[in-house]
């Protein structure tokens, strides 16, 4: 496995490899090394020997070459979202792709061409315009490639799959530094791989979306108050299961934010809410919502009609980068009573404004793909639950942590086993092998053909 330190490396090969780079390199001392080294998660700090911001497929090319030959760490950095810091690592290059954002829409053909280096951000932004979209996360700022590596879950789901069921291509670059394509009728092993997979079978320099006619929906967060937890969460469970697939709503424990739009009487209040998408027909919203409203009495009703790409940005102002997050996850197919009890034990606790629990749905078109016909292997499961514990203040970290350990153990008896691979941090080959249950044989041949020496294992790993 490569592991040698670049500081190892000979000054001259490592001036060979900067001479034949057409974008920037960032080394220990420079002045924008601080800033380029940093993570989403501030939790995270990794100190890599260099930071190769790719220009184009030739320097991702050079740079897998280079760590190849020189048996050097190598990271691959999508949008640096990921909660293990799975972007970056210590001592080694970082190839960071934050540089690639070209994106294509053909209208006729309804896809788009999304380079590996944009966020769903810009992906929203340009196919908004085409009124197109394709299922994503719910915050903006979150990377395509690590994203659908993973599944890709979020407002879209039940109605048009994960990300993974929209993925037609992708263009990639091998440990051994070809550069294939693969999909449906080409090296369908390794495009079976990555659709679930991560990371592990190289670097991802361009992906080939399916489009849907999505432009405004109809959508938005309802709260109540915690008194009323149970009657709701009770109520999504058994909605949700069975609810047209035009809607999509995921459940969530969160703090109101001190300040506006939020009216000033529910400030800093613990509360639980649903956030809703609804993508059928506009004259049917209204009918679809009477029975939701219907639920205790909502505190606060923030749904309606708005552009797209407003609902995927509209929580980005409270999670911005710079904050520690502690991220514990399963999959969940049934969620009793007894589970409903515990969730809302933890989910009045929220260490912190930041903190949160969120039960994203994952069936509806999601559960039309087999458990066998991607790496994503739970298509059974209905969610995919994340607890995280989020503050500012490195100082709270222990808190945090502590609370979102206690509240994952109380609720681990109730769930599917495995977990998704996106809402992990480093938790180790059982978790991953607990997570690709009969996919993980079939992935480890892949990554055998692939990628032999595990030259990409910056990741949740495969070997
Ligand atoms: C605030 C927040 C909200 C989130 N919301 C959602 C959500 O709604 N739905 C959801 O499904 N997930 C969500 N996630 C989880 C997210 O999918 C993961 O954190 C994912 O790893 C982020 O991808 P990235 O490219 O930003 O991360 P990075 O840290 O850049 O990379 C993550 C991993 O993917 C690999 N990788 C990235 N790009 C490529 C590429 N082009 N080729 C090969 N490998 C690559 C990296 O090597 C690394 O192992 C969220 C995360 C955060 C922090």
């Amino acid at each position: 496995m490569n592991n040698i330190p670049l500081k190892n490396v000979a000054s001259e090969k490592v001036g060979k490899f900067v001479s034949a780079f057409r974008g920037h390199v960032i080394r220990p001392g420079d002045h924008d090394y601080e800033q380029a080294r940093r993570v989403y998660n501030a939790m995270i700090d990794k100190r890599p020997g260099l930071i190769a911001q790719c220009a184009d497929v030739a320097d991702v090319i050079t740079a897998v070459d280079f760590v190849r030959e020189n048996n050097v760490t190598v990271s691959i950095r999508g949008g640096g979202h990921n909660a293990g810091g799975l972007g970056i690592c210590d001592e080694g290059l970082v190839i960071d792709l934050s540089h690639m954002k070209g994106i294509r829409v053909d209208p006729k053909a309804r896809t788009a061409r999304v380079e590996g280096g944009s966020v769903w951000g810009d992906v929203d932004h340009v196919t908004h315009s085409f009124g197109f979209a394709t299922p994503s996360g719910v915050i903006s700022t979150t990377g395509v490639g690590g994203l659908t590596l993973g599944g890709g879950i979020g407002h879209l789901t039940r109605k048009h799959g994960l990300s993974i069921d929209n993925l037609l291509e992708v263009d990639v670059v091998l440990a051994d530094g070809r550069f294939v394509t693969a999909g449906a009728r080409e090296n369908e092993d390794l495009f079976w791989a990555v659709r679930g997979g991560g990371g592990n079978f190289g670097v991802v320099t361009s992906f080939l979306f399916k489009l849907h006619p999505v432009s405004t929906v109809y959508a938005g967060p309802i709260l109540w108050h915690l008194n009323q937890a149970q009657e709701v969460m009770q109520f999504y469970r058994d909605f949700i299961d069975k609810a047209n697939e035009n809607i999509n709503g995921f459940f969530t424990f969160l703090t109101v934010p001190p300040g506006a739009p939020f009216p000033e009487h529910l400030h800093n209040k613990k509360m639980c809410g649903i956030v809703w998408c609804y993508t059928g027909p506009f004259e049917n919203a209204e009918e679809t919502f009477k029975p939701i409203r219907r639920v205790g009495t909502p505190a606060l009703d923030f749904v309606g009609p708005m552009p797209q790409p407003t609902l995927q940005s509209l929580f980005d102002p409270i999670y911005p980068p710079g904050l520690q997050w502690y991220w514990k996850a399963d999959f969940v197919n049934k969620l009793s009573d007894e589970a409903v009890a515990i969730h809302i034990k933890y989910g009045s606790e929220l260490p912190s404004m930041h903190s949160t629990m969120h039960l994203y749905p994952i069936n509806g078109e999601a559960h039309r793909v087999g458990r066998n016909d991607t790496a994503f292997s739970y298509r059974e499961s209905t969610w995919a639950e994340v607890i995280v514990g989020v503050d500012p203040d490195p100082n709270k970290m222990k808190k945090i942590i502590s609370w979102t350990k206690d509240y994952w153990s109380a609720l681990h008896p109730h769930s599917a086993g495995g977990a998704y691979v996106n809402f992990m941090m480093e938790e180790g080959r059982d978790r991953v092998k607990a997570t690709y249950r009969d996919n993980y044989n079939r992935l480890l041949d892949v990554k055998k053909k692939y990628d032999p020496s595990n030259l990409f294992h910056v990741n949740q790993n495969i070997s």
